[in-house]
């Protein structure tokens, strides 16, 4: 539960919650030693304590609870007031939770309540649960041919594209993300989703495959076998879903786990997943049959009740390394499947025949994007010391003249050049106060080990914010980094680069790799052969080898990607993102062809 109170220390007109519990969810160590998985559980204790001074003694910086609504903020909560905004969807139908709790979340720009959610628990999860088996044991979903199944998912592809300008306004308000890049991804979403309809057709032919069509040449077995190949849906699965690109990573797991002919039940974060409740909309006005798709917002107690039930034959989860490695314990337990996509700490490598604008450009690009909150986000710049000081000077200039994104339901006309000229021009809100304090913990430790800092480093005062609340962190660049610091192997999720400088081809190959993570990592050289070179050595799933930044960050729905180590398992996206939610079968037939098992029963 991310707004709960751990421990609470009340000033007249300002709460300052410290949740005891929520920071260990992110204090993962990465032993130095990859081969070993450890989790280093840290003693938070004495940090934490450390913290809280540090936060009491900036507290004319950090949020202030108002009494005041802004007014975009207002209009967002008008769409707000539909029901699937405030119920769960089970079996088709929208329905209040079992104990009727609600979980309260922020606009990230200044603190204010934007809305209330249903907490479902357990007992709701149970209830979703009871729904999908009942579509499942029923079997007309799973019975259709996926190209039909497809052309209803279709439709709620369709439905997002309807409704990008309300469902931007949502995302801006509860991600704190300014509403263009809103808007693009939700774009993104639709059009990934269409693609995902796309392979309804390609799964159907894929169904009674010859395995022995090479005759017995080449490893398959010889002609008189007569076996055929087959995908067949799991049954039951569980997506659960992160907050920074909440339509789109619920939806990339939606449109495939459907169209693959399951039953499903998405739980969305707490933190910002108002617009994945739509989907149920979305569902039940394609004509989705009740039960065949549910939605279930909650905390982390919803997410581990999915994952527990023996019912849930598959989890798909999208998420931090820790949650995930929860989750694969949840599942080892029942021996079902999952699909993890998990954190990152991607590197930027930049070699001195770079183009220094170019380079300075995608650094800022892959820290910012979306605040840092991205998974691919190139949070650690290894650049070779010959070029380090200018780039350092230029980026250093380019920051500090960065403005903060003070309303970002409003960022309509101005938007985020990222999505136009590759440049990052507005920094935004961190999505809320427990990720706010989570970074603010890190920057805070990694000034008192002594790690230099080039630019940034805390929170921006209320004349250059804007405004008088919100989630705000400078744009901070920090020198000087030990390979073993936490800055350097932890995920941070906010607008932090830490920088380490390399001379030869080797030493970039190893700190490019010094992480147990290994989700996506950037090489930038004027040099084809030595880009392509170094970008084969790096351990990632998706590594980026350019010399003008162009692409960084960027995914094609026909393009699989996923992690190494910590930063996953499985892949998403492609064919082989659609066969995720499949099971291969094989089945041997005799006494008859193929072709006579496929005539229609006459009689
Ligand atoms: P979390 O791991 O905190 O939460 C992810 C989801 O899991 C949420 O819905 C959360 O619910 C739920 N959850 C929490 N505890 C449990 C549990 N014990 N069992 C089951 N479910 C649980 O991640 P964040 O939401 O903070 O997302 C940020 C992370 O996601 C980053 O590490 C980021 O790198 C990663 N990410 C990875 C991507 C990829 O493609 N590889 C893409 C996007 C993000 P609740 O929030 O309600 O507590």
């Amino acid at each position: 539960m991310h707004h709960s109170i751990g421990n609470s220390i009340k000033f007249s007109q300002i709460t300052l919650q410290l949740e005891a519990t929520r920071p260990s969810r992110f204090v993962l160590g990465t032993a130095l030693a990859f081969e070993r998985l450890d989790f280093i559980t840290e003693s938070i204790e004495s940090s934490l304590n450390r913290f809280l001074f540090f936060y009491i003694t900036q507290i004319s910086k950090v949020k202030m609870k108002l009494n005041t609504k802004t007014k975009s903020l207002s209009k967002v909560q008008t769409h707000l007031v539909a029901e699937c905004f405030n119920k769960l969807y089970i079996g088709g139908q929208f329905v209040d939770s079992i104990d009727g709790e609600k979980i309260p979340t922020y606009y990230p720009a200044t603190g204010e309540l934007l809305h209330e959610l249903p907490r479902g628990k357990a007992n709701d999860v149970e209830a979703a649960i009871v729904a999908a088996e009942a579509a499942w044991a029923e079997g007309a979903w799973a019975g259709m041919a996926a190209a039909e199944r497809a052309e209803i998912v279709a439709k709620m592809a369709q439905g997002i594209e309807d409704n990008i300008e309300m469902l931007a306004e949502i995302e801006a308000a509860d991600v704190g993300k300014p509403y263009r890049q809103a808007a693009m991804t939700l774009g993104g979403a639709a059009g990934e989703g269409k693609y995902w309809c796309s392979l309804g057709k390609v799964l159907d032919a894929e169904q009674d495959v010859p395995v022995n069509s090479g005759g017995g040449e080449g490893g398959v077995p010889p002609a008189e076998w007569d076996v055929v190949y087959r995908r067949d849906p799991i049954g039951v699965i569980g997506l659960i879903s992160a907050w920074n690109y909440p339509m789109n990573v619920a939806f990339r797991k939606v449109a495939p786990a459907l169209i693959a002919g399951n039953c499903a039940i998405l739980k969305p974060s707490e933190i910002a997943g108002l617009s994945c409740m739509f989907i149920g909309k979305l569902a039940q006005d394609a004509g989705i049959p009740p039960g065949v798709f549910n939605v279930v917002t909650g905390d982390g107690e919803a997410g581990a009740a999915l994952a527990a039930s023996p019912s849930v034959s598959m989890i798909a989860f999208t998420g931090s390394t820790l949650t995930g490695s929860k989750i694969m314990g949840a599942c080892a337990q029942k021996l079902s499947q999952v699909a993890l996509e998990l954190g990152g700490k991607s590197a930027l490598v930049v070699f001195d025949d770079t183009d220094l604008d170019k380079a300075v450009e995608t650094t800022m690009k892959g820290f910012l994007t979306n605040g840092g909150q991205i998974c691919t986000a190139h949070t650690r710049l290894v650049v070779q010391e010959s070029i380090k000081s200018p780039l350092l000077k230029r980026l250093k200039e380019e920051l500090e003249k960065l403005p903060f994104c003070n309303d970002p339901i409003t960022e309509k006309d101005r938007g985020d050049r990222i999505w136009e000229d590759g440049m990052t021009d507005v920094v935004q809100p961190v999505v809320c106060e427990s990720q706010h304090k989570k970074i603010l913990g890190f920057l805070y430790e990694a000034k008192a080990a002594g790690v230099e800092v080039l630019t940034g480093g805390g929170v921006p005062d209320e004349a250059t914010v804007g405004n008088s609340g919100g989630y705000f962190i400078q744009p901070t660049v920090l020198i000087n980094v030990e390979r073993d610091a936490d800055v350097w192997q932890k995920e941070v999720f906010g607008p932090v680069l830490s920088v380490r400088s390399f001379s030869t081809e080797d030493d970039a190959v190893l700190e490019a790799n010094s992480t147990a993570f290994g989700l996506a990592s950037t090489v930038m050289s004027s040099d084809p052969a030595k880009a392509m070179r170094v970008a084969n050595r790096i351990r990632a799933g998706a590594v980026f080898a350019t010399s003008t930044g162009e692409g960084l960050l960027a995914e094609h729905p026909a393009v699989s990607r996923g992690g190494f180590g910590f930063s996953g398992v499985g892949r998403e996206l492609g064919i082989g993102g659609l066969h995720e939610y499949t099971e291969l079968k094989s089945v041997n037939y005799s006494g008859f062809s193929i072709a006579d098992a496929k005539k229609k029963h006459t009689g």
